[in-house]
């Protein structure tokens, strides 16, 4: 049942399980505990539709490069799948077995602890289960790159697609525009002993729970756990711990142009570097995009101005320069994009600033910083695509400078991918949550997210995260025991 907290102030007494955040992640880990016999309050800070007074308390800084974190996210039922593209990719082997070259451990856990919940994740964001990832092209396979596979989820709304899961399965209690603004812990159990909620008038009350999972997208799980006094006071979370930390993105840039290959098609091409690249250069894992310059439509004046500037601009070679004002499209110009592993890198990170939203929780700073290994993961992909592109005949690339040159400044934008704030570790000293996604240093208390990516890969998070969350849903069963809600 799906009930607003901002009229209805029923919250119940004696949940087995409290979930903070209703996007894919808290969604999906709700459906399960309920479907498995369990009482689970699942609580939704936003409405069911966008509002102004729930999505300004994302507002943040950013410096370092800007992440946009307040433009992609939406805080509201369903979370950021209110607007993502549902580009899916799962995580490879590699991704697990090989651990970043950087002073900072990859995954705990195997491959095999994610691969398993790979169909059910399919299922959730509506891929046809026997569709395999498939190649779109193999013109350049080889020891550096193959054609690269990803599935289009439709892409799979959570709150309209659950709707009448949220409403009807039993046990389980929806409350939107009820936001977490602490987690109240004592120190002598161990464990989390209640969260307070608020509704927008700043009403506030404590909710009890056996088990807490924060589910609030990377960027807010962090958030909250640095906002909490108590988990503060009892050393759970601190200035040098992870918490915060090794906040990741995939890195989308421009690598350069290219002038298509005689007799080569203009359709888009999508490659992806081998586990043997990786090797050979100690680099990040990369996802390149080709394709041409889109034609765009155009009328009357426009379509003068268009045509007499883009004849201009050809003749003197500047339409690389401006094409994203115009997206002009000189004969068999393209140009290569990427989605890039970042690695994970403590200072780039979260910190509180004194400045509180308007239900008292201090705002957040994001510094999103690369290291060198990450320049030179750029320089190696971008040199060895060139190659290939010319070795094949598929064309002729003009590379970026920065691409080539780390000492010229990275124009980089971000995929919209957060990851990595509270990331999977064996110990305390290199992360936030242990194996089974709890907290360390607390006995119930767990994260769901992206957030807990131990390294990024070059893979979309959303799948691999559901594949987390359905993985953390078969531990809590386990862990409860035998459901008692029927008994
Ligand atoms: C434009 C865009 C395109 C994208 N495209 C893709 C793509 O193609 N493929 C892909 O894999 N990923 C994509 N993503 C990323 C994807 O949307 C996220 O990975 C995914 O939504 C994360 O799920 P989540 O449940 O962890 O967090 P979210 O979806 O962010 O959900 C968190 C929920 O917690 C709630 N909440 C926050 N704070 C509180 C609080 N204090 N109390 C209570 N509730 C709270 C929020 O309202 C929200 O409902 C895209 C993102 C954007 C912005």
């Amino acid at each position: 049942m799906i009930k607003d907290y901002q009229s209805q102030k029923e919250l119940r007494d004696r949940y087995d399980f409290c979930i903070i955040g209703a996007g894919p992640a808290g969604i999906t880990l709700a459906l399960r505990l309920a479907g498995s016999g369990r009482r689970v309050l699942l609580i939704e800070g936003g409405g069911h539709e966008y509002s102004q007074p729930s999505q300004t308390l994302y507002n943040c800084t950013s410096t370092g490069m800007n992440v946009y974190a307040e433009e992609t996210r939406l805080r509201f039922l369903g979370g950021t799948s209110n607007h993502w593209a549902g580009r899916c990719r799962p995580f490879e082997k590699s991704d697990f077995d090989v651990a970043p070259p950087v002073n900072v451990p990859g995954w705990p856990i195997a491959f095999s602890e994610i691969e398993r919940y790979l169909p059910a994740a399919m299922a959730i964001v509506d891929l046809p289960t026997d569709s395999g990832f498939k190649a779109i092209n193999a013109s350049m396979d080889g020891n550096d790159f193959v054609a690269d596979r990803f599935l289009l989820s439709p892409p799979t709304r959570f709150a309209q697609k659950y709707a009448k899961d949220l409403q009807e399965t039993e046990g389980l209690d929806v409350f939107i525009n009820c936001n977490c603004v602490d987690l109240e812990f004592d120190d002598k159990t161990g464990r989390i002993t209640s969260v307070v909620v608020s509704d927008y008038a700043r009403h506030r009350e404590r909710v009890t729970a056996k088990q807490f999972i924060l589910a609030t997208g990377a960027i807010e799980n962090a958030r909250q756990l640095m906002n909490s006094e108590s988990l503060a006071t009892a050393g759970v979370v601190s200035k040098d711990g992870f918490v915060g930390r090794c906040f990741m993105e995939h890195l989308n840039l421009d690598l350069g142009t290219f002038i298509l290959g005689e007799g080569q098609s203009p359709e888009p091409r999508q490659y992806f570097t081998t586990d043997a690249f990786v090797a050979q250069f100690q680099s990040g894992k990369g996802n390149v995009s080709a394709a041409l310059l889109a034609q765009v439509q155009a009328y009357g004046r426009t379509a003068a101005i268009k045509d007499f500037l883009e004849n201009l601009a050809c003749d003197v070679g500047l339409a690389h320069k401006i094409d994203f004002i115009t997206h002009f499209n000189c004969p068999g110009d393209g140009v290569i994009t990427t989605l890039i592993e970042q690695f994970p890198n403590r200072n780039s990170r979260l910190t509180l600033l004194e400045e509180r939203d308007a239900l008292g929780m201090r705002k957040v700073n994001i510094n999103w910083e690369l290291v060198p290994e990450d320049r030179h993961t750029i320089k190696s992909i971008g040199l060895e695509v060139a190659k290939c592109f010319a070795e094949t005949g598929l064309g002729f690339v003009k590379l970026d400078e920065y691409v080539y040159d780390v000492a010229v400044p990275l124009k980089v934008a971000p995929h919209a991918h957060h990851m990595g704030t509270t990331r999977m570790a064996s110990t305390p000293e290199s992360g936030v949550v242990d194996e089974n996604c709890k907290v360390f240093g607390t006995d119930n208390l767990y994260v769901a997210g992206s957030s807990v990516f131990a390294t990024a890969g070059a893979s979309n998070p959303t799948m691999p995260l559901i594949q987390l969350a359905l993985r953390l849903a078969d531990h809590l069963n386990h862990q409860a025991g035998p459901a008692s809600r029927y008994s």
